[in-house]
């Protein structure tokens, strides 16, 4: 069906009247008594005053097969006074258009609305959220309705150019694709891969895009194509967006999804989340339903060094009397010694450098053995039965760590690399032969959120220590300082927007 929208004129002022009358009395009366609707949309118009009224707003109709199917007008201020669609012309998406396009003229933080019961769905699914409700009087008769309110503009943390993020002042997103979902941002964190995009050293990186992969929100829109949300739904987002059709997705390997918007494009290649909302491609796959008794900080790592942890530990088959040693106990580390832990292995070792972290280790970890490089080759042997680590997770990424993995893994070990390096590194191949080690290597593949979650749920893994720090948004710079310093023992910082 062609919908024209033009704007409003004197000459409809008795159409639109009469099509408010008509709709009024026939779609709200599922809703509103008799009286009610009489008191709204009385049989006696002053035309004159409802000319006046849309020639003095931004008004506009919607025109099908030459007929006005529908009409609205808002103010400048963001006030949208009102809505109509003709009752013959309902769920034709005319709604909709008159909707956007009102929201389209005005330069406001946010459009606010006065619904009526039956209208409240249709402003939910555009994205409007309740307020309050209200209680309207007319000539004695009161009417229920809800003030709704929309917001166009957010905070949104950018990378503006090479070392240089900046707090700035942003559209609120839209659904693109009838996969995407609309977040908003409820608590989110700061990780070291948005240090590495700040000095330039994630080359895939675009200017000018929203930073943050790691958070948590509530849905607030949905595409049409959306299967398993709904708007309300609190959701862990995962930091990479797949399309779950691909090969590499049907075989679990979603960090290499061939989709353009697959693999790690939040906050990366497209806006992510250290802003009041994001846009998440394949919602179905990229958002995961938190639990009721799991909270926002329990849940926030979920889709990232959580992820990364578990996926670790997922391809490292490591067995019961195990040593396992995990190089690295920043925020990753730490996420991939608690998954570790799951397994129930013999004996865990954490090397670490920072005294800082030893300390972490030392108070909330005291059943792990944490140990300096120095002292490392030496503990690895006393605390394994052949010679040598069973298993070995790098995850610090510095200089000499990887050395330090493969040396201190015993013959036919798992070596796996989930460090993210800044330079290539020596594989001595005439030093490491006869080892027989097993190499694996990579990216997340993060597609065990569910049952990260309900590992969470059931009290299994806690991360909560990790969240040394907590900023809200406008303070966002501090955060970073702070972090990317690593100042004041922290080891993760959230962020409230
Ligand atoms: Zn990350
Ligand atoms: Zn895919």
């Amino acid at each position: 069906m062609n919908i024209e929208i033009r704007r409003y004129k004197t000459t409809d002022c008795e159409k639109t009247a009469k099509l408010f009358y008509e709709t009024v009395h026939s779609v709200n009366a599922r809703d509103y008594t008799e009286e009610q609707l009489d008191v709204w949309a009385s049989k006696d118009i002053d035309f004159e005053k409802w000319n006046k009224v849309f020639l003095d707003s931004l008004s506009i109709v919607a025109v099908c097969e030459n007929i006005i199917a529908g009409f609205g007008n808002i103010d400048e201020t963001g006030y949208l006074d009102r809505l109509y669609v003709h009752k013959d012309y309902q769920g034709k998406g005319i709604g909709e258009k008159i909707c956007k396009t009102l929201e389209g003229f005005v330069k406001s933080e946010k459009i606010s609305v006065y619904a009526s019961i039956t209208a409240k769905p249709f402003f939910e699914k555009q994205g409007y959220r309740v307020i309050r409700e209200n209680t309207v009087e007319r000539k004695g008769i009161l009417l229920k309705n809800y003030y709704m309110e929309k917001r166009i503009s957010m905070l949104a943390y950018t990378y503006e150019d090479s070392g240089k993020f900046v707090l700035k002042e942003k559209q609120v997103p839209k659904i693109l694709n009838d996969r995407d979902a609309i977040v908003k941002v409820t608590l989110g964190s700061i990780c070291s891969s948005d240090i590495h995009i700040k000095h330039g050293s994630v080359p895939k990186a675009v200017k000018g895009i929203t930073v943050g992969h790691e958070m948590v929100g509530i849905v607030e829109e949905l595409g049409s194509q959306v299967k398993n949300l709904k708007i309300g739904d609190r959701v862990a987002v995962n930091v990479e967006t797949f399309c779950g059709d691909c090969f590499f997705c049907k075989n679990g390997f979603v960090n290499n999804c061939t989709d353009k918007n697959g693999g790690w494009a939040l906050g990366c290649r497209i806006d992510g989340g250290q802003a009041e909302y994001v846009r998440v491609p394949f919602a179905d796959t990229g958002l995961t339903k938190i639990p009721d008794n799991v909270t926002d900080e329990q849940a926030l790592f979920t889709g990232d060094i959580l992820a990364t942890g578990f996926w670790a530990v997922r391809i490292a088959d490591i067995k019961p009397q195990d040593t396992v040693l995990i190089i690295g106990a920043g925020p990753t580390g730490i996420c991939t010694m608690l998954c570790a832990m799951l397994k129930n292995p013999g004996k865990i070792i954490v090397c670490e450098n920072d005294s800082g972290r030893i300390e972490f280790m030392k108070k909330n970890y005291p059943q792990v053995i944490t140990v300096t490089p120095d002292k490392l080759k030496d503990t690895v042997i006393e605390n394994s039965s052949h010679g040598g680590a069973d298993v070995v997770f790098e995850v610090a990424g510095i200089k000499d760590t990887f050395k330090m993995a493969w040396e201190c893994a015993r013959p036919n070990a798992n070596v796996i690399i989930v460090a993210l390096y800044d330079e290539p590194q020596v594989l001595p191949l005439p030093d490491m032969y006869g080892k027989n080690l097993t190499f694996k290597t990579g990216g997340v593949d993060g597609c065990d959120c569910e049952e990260i979650l309900s590992l969470i749920e059931q009290g299994k893994i806690d991360t909560t220590p990790l969240i040394t720090h907590t900023y809200s948004l406008k303070d966002i710079e501090k955060a970073y300082e702070l972090f990317e310093n690593k100042k004041d023992g922290v080891m993760k910082v959230a962020i409230k927007p």
